[in-house]
């Protein structure tokens, strides 16, 4: 997927200087790492092929969801072509199989977020039900006395669960502010900390404005006060590998469909040791009587809070998204997408009366902007005339919105497949917009 040349150091060093990229000196050998093949790896995605309003799709809204790689596509035929039957339940083969490429799928999943056990990767149906669990799992640990932390820059699938929580509890929801970059204050941080906190919980990447949370030191305070820490790694999956374990992390959630895989599937890592203290996720609800009082999904974990059929395809091909993404390589994914990040700010910032929330120091390949005047649900519509794909509104992040004091922007994500030219195609069409609408 990628070009690694090895070859004499003079001449890597000529092309790694008329290229600008690092190079590495390894055992006396330079080693150059070429970007991406990016049009070989666009060949493995049939949707960048359709035209949208006559024009060629211009897909830039990878933060609401990425696209599907043939690869995982195949992977769903196959599944239903070959394997389909319920898991964990059946003598039959079919039955076996089925359950053989879930849990195989799972150990993938182990192993990428190195886990310490399989056990310990819960699926659910997305990040937001993983939030949820624990969220609702909280609910018999915490008392009216306890602290919950959270921070500005949330998803409101990240709110609404703790302030949920709160309310049954009476436990008190306190927000780590954000600075006009959209950077998390942590010297306010350590000030919220106190020894009535049990729980902090923080985005590691935010989809509205692209910020990496320092979650290395988040999590090392919140333990200082003995606080668990839940991180909401739906916009970190798609570009890096987190490490559970380094981490130190109580428990981590994220979405496949945010990294090439199907929608309705992620998964909930939690700390085995955090996962037996906390009570089954429908243990109160209704449909515990239909789905899960049967003793072989109740037991242990993981299947503790996996009641009912879950979607085994999704599952699986969770697993297929996870090896066709490691096939390219996370370090060449993050490499690339922050030069087209680089380039596309570059770009957009020569427009005039253009202006772009977040501007962390560390940030991913998201860019949210307004023009300057105009509403970016306007801007919005012009460009998907012209066949590209953005994002507008406030993301579900309603409160950055308020602290900027605007209705929403428009935000355009890149994902490993977008190209310079797409971004190109982007910013004509931003001066398209300006120019018909002011
Ligand atoms: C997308 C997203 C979510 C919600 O994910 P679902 O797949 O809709 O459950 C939560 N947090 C962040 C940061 C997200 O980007």
């Amino acid at each position: 997927m990628f070009k690694l040349f090895t070859c004499s150091s003079n001449r890597v060093k000529a092309v790694a200087r008329a290229l600008s990229y690092k190079t590495n000196s390894i055992s006396g050998v330079l080693q150059l790492q070429v970007m991406l093949n990016v049009n070989n790896i666009r060949k493995d995605f049939p949707i960048l092929n359709r035209k949208v309003n006559g024009k060629p799709l211009v897909y830039l809204d990878n933060a609401a969801t990425s696209q599907t790689p043939k690869q995982v596509i195949d992977a769903i035929v196959d599944y239903y072509s070959n394997y389909n039957a319920n898991i964990h339940r059946g003598v039959h083969t079919l039955s076996q199989e089925a359950t053989d490429l879930y849990e195989a799928s799972r150990i993938k999943i182990q192993k990428h977020f190195n886990a310490k056990h399989a056990h310990e990767i819960i699926f659910t149906s997305g990040t937001t039900h993983g939030i949820n669990l624990v969220a609702n799992g909280f609910a018999s640990l915490l008392n009216k006395n306890d602290e919950i932390i959270v921070s500005a820059l949330e998803h409101h699938s990240n709110i609404v669960p703790w302030q949920m929580l709160c309310e049954r509890t009476g436990a008190t929801l306190k927000v780590i502010p954000m600075n006009l970059e959209g950077e998390l204050l942590m010297d306010v941080y350590d000030t919220l900390l106190t020894a009535h906190t049990k729980l902090v919980f923080v985005n590691h990447i935010s989809n509205a404005l692209g910020t990496i949370n320092p979650i290395e030191y988040i999590i090392e305070k919140a333990h200082n006060v003995g606080a668990a820490v839940l991180i909401d790694g739906a916009q970190s999956c798609p570009h890096i590998k987190p490490n559970v374990q380094e981490l130190d992390v109580d428990f981590y959630v994220t979405s496949a469909h945010k990294m090439c895989g199907p929608t309705g599937v992620g998964m909930l890592y939690g700390k085995e040791a955090w996962l037996n203290k906390l009570p089954p996720y429908q243990g109160g609800g209704e449909m515990i009587d239909q789905v899960s009082f049967k003793k072989t999904t109740y037991a242990a974990l993981p299947h503790k809070f996996e009641a009912g059929t879950p979607d085994i395809a999704g599952g699986i091909v969770f697993g297929t998204a996870i090896d066709y993404m490691n096939s390219i390589g996370f370090e060449h994914i993050a490499a690339y997408e922050n030069e087209l990040l680089g380039y596309a700010t570059k770009a957009l910032q020569t427009i005039e009366g253009l202006k772009i929330y977040g501007t962390a120091s560390n940030k991913t390949s998201v860019i949210s902007f307004n023009l300057e005047g105009i509403h970016p649900y306007d801007v919005g519509t012009i460009l998907d005339k012209l066949g590209i794909a953005v994002r507008t509104g406030h993301h579900c992040t309603q409160p950055i919105m308020d602290f900027y004091k605007i209705p929403g922007t428009v935000r355009a994500s890149f994902a490993f497949y977008n190209t310079k030219e797409e971004i190109d195609i982007l910013v004509s069409g931003v001066k398209k917009a300006k120019m018909m609408l002011s």
